[in-house]
């Protein structure tokens, strides 16, 4: 018997090759984006045509490649990445098996043009099927662009089983959205059929993550951040009440590296245990750090799922964690589940203007004396105002009662009751009874279960911010006339952009008299600025609307109402007075979510007596 066994030819080994990491269109994206993320590219642009079947197309400013780098690039297992097994313990790029492009140009019409920065004249190669058709000098930008088209001509088999434009479309924007989430810090486009669908400029990372979920994806947002010897975990985690019914926003980067975790995803899952809904499954954008000799990314060709060494613990860690990040937010008392944190429903409309909360105290309340004062007297101004708040204090009185009369001077000197206790039988409010600052910047209080210390000028945003969105959406807010009109001059596109929220402009009381070519002259401003810094919350403003890509009215609104907050704020060094801090904090209170600044910072943090006997230990 003759011998049988022949060697495939390199295009029949790279077309089955290809069918391990090229299923379809979005694999191709994958692919390249992240072949630019290596190339040090700072900006991508991914061009599609028809959900990626017969276009796509990647283009990014990197480091580009030499005519004989270029031309290497398809060949199978042409990698600039490792050159020793080694190196595959210890990757610090996306991709090292040098088969992308291999498979890609077996199955595929590409073009690639590239150039360095060392060549004046770039390489435009034409690829089909495996075969070089043309290679040329070609001027070209520095960086790389590849065009992939066509996709599966010559497999009509694989041409036909994909499926319908939506669901391959759906496809490539889940890798488009793995890759830039996980690089915040490159600045990517997509455009589909001529259409944008993402312009993402640099950012941090929530900014990314807004930029794609959408504006109001920043208020359900709770950081995460954690590090141990072994992994470093920041991100972040949806609130509980924002857990879907389908699978929605669950992402896992391990090195800047998209991957499924269906055990980790388990660890997520059981640290939101009792705080969802049976069925649902809560959101999060976890970022994990670890050493790459601990992991093992060689498992499967397209590199989205790993292995760690340190598996157990990883689990564990990821657990505590996020169950740790969601106890600090629940310290938020309007944690309230059938509350929309959006922005969807207006502020009530309301004549009147504002009024303090005010707070009634019993004050012939003694918590020293048994039975002595009436039970729920105090507190009742919160109530109407900010359910659920006072839940943080409300508890101190039966406390105290508890402690039976005769023992409790003796323990006075000792126990934290003492303060609080006195804030009972003083009256008034409790917070201007009890609270104090800390370097110009923070307002101390005690509370039921240890004491509290707020952000002043973050809750004086909060509280600006809330108000300034009210009078927006009611078109209703208080204006103080300027003598002398105030002029200011601008750049034309800084006009346009200030043109575009005049209208919202004058619902927070800015009065305008002319909006000319190149200078606004104002007339009123809204209370709580003066002459002198009107201009710089309208140039905050301008800058912030020129960052941020606002895509609906409303959001228009919340941003101006939160750039303008953050203007006027009271700045961190201002020292304030009893009744000062007291208003603030009753306003802070009387806002619908008092625990985070309108950029969903902290505003407070409680310390629980517990931890603080953890640290006398
Ligand atoms: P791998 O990424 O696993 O190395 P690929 O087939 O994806 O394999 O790419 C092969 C090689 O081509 C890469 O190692 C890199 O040197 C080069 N290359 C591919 N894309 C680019 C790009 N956009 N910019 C610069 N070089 C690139
Ligand atoms: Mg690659």
């Amino acid at each position: 018997m003759p011998d049988i066994i022949q060697l495939l030819p390199d295009h029949v080994a790279n077309q089955i090759a290809a069918g391990e990491v090229v299923q379809r269109p979005a694999s191709v994206v994958k692919e390249l984006l992240e072949n630019a993320i290596d190339a040090q590219a700072t900006k991508i642009n991914l061009v599609v045509k028809d959900a990626g079947k017969t276009l796509v197309q990647v283009t990014d400013n990197g480091i580009g490649m030499s005519p004989t780098d270029a031309r290497l690039s398809f060949e199978r297992h042409a990698t600039s990445k490792i050159k020793t097994a080694e190196d595959l313990f210890n990757l610090h790029t996306k991709g090292f098996r040098g088969e992308a492009l291999a498979s890609i140009a077996a199955i595929a019409h590409v073009e690639l043009k590239s150039r360095t920065a060392a060549t004046e004249v770039g390489t435009r190669i034409c690829i089909e099927g495996s075969k070089v058709v043309s290679q040329e000098a070609e001027v070209v930008a520095k960086g790389t662009t590849i065009s992939v088209k066509n996709l599966f001509y010559n497999i009509p088999a694989r041409r036909n089983f994909l499926k319908s434009n939506p669901v391959e479309t759906r496809h490539i924007i889940d890798e488009f959205h793995r890759v830039a989430l996980a690089h915040p810090q490159v600045a990517f486009t997509m455009t589909h059929n001529g259409s944008d669908v993402f312009n993402l400029p640099e950012s941090n990372i929530r900014q990314r993550i807004v930029n794609i979920f959408g504006n109001k994806t920043n208020e359900k947002l709770v950081p995460v951040s954690e590090e141990t010897e072994i992994v470093k975990v920041s991100g972040f985690v949806l609130k509980p009440e924002y857990a879907r019914k389908s699978r929605g926003e669950q992402f896992f980067f391990v090195n800047d590296r998209f991957i499924k975790s269906p055990y980790l995803h388990h660890a997520v899952s059981s640290a939101f245990e009792g705080l969802v809904k049976e069925g649902t499954h809560p959101g999060y954008f976890l970022f994990l750090e670890v050493e790459p000799t601990s992991i093992d990314i060689n498992i499967h060709p397209t590199k989205t799922e790993i292995k760690f060494d340190d598996e157990h613990a990883i689990y564990a860690m990821l657990r505590a964690t996020v169950k740790h990040s969601l106890g600090q937010f629940s310290i938020a008392p309007v944690l309230d589940f059938n509350k929309d944190a959006g922005f969807e429903t207006p502020y009530e409309y309301s004549k009147k203007s504002p009024v303090a909360p005010t707070i009634e105290v019993d004050r012939n309340f003694n918590p020293f004396k048994s039975g002595g004062g009436s039970k729920g007297g105090a507190y009742t101004g919160y109530k109407e105002k900010s359910a659920g708040w006072e839940s943080l204090y409300v508890g101190l009185k039966d406390d105290f009662e508890a402690v039976p009369s005769t023992e409790a001077a003796s323990q006075i000197e000792f126990e934290s009751e003492e303060v609080t206790g006195r804030m009972f039988e003083a009256g008034e409010t409790e917070t201007a009874q009890i609270s104090f600052q800390l370097q110009n910047k923070y307002i101390i209080s005690p509370i039921k279960s240890g004491m509290m210390v707020i952000h002043q000028h973050l809750a004086h945003q909060r509280v600006l911010y809330e108000e300034f969105l009210r009078n927006i959406t009611v078109k209703e807010a208080v204006s103080q006339q300027l003598l002398f009109p105030l002029e200011i001059a601008l750049t034309k596109p800084d006009l346009e952009i200030l043109r575009k929220v005049k209208e919202q402009l004058e619902h927070t009381g800015f009065l305008f008299e002319d909006f000319s070519e190149e200078k606004i002259s104002i007339s009123g401003i809204p209370v709580g600025l003066n002459n002198s810094n009107a201009g710089a919350v309208l140039e905050q403003l301008i800058t912030d609307i020129r960052d941020d890509v606002p895509d609906a009215g409303f959001s228009l609104n919340d941003l101006l109402a939160k750039s303008m907050a953050r203007a006027m704020a009271i700045k961190s060094g201002t020292s304030l007075n009893k009744e000062e801090r007291e208003h603030l904090v009753n306003r802070l209170f009387a806002c619908k979510e008092p625990t985070v600044s309108p950029d969903n910072t902290p505003v407070l943090i409680t310390l629980d007596v517990t931890e603080l006997e953890k640290r006398f230990m």
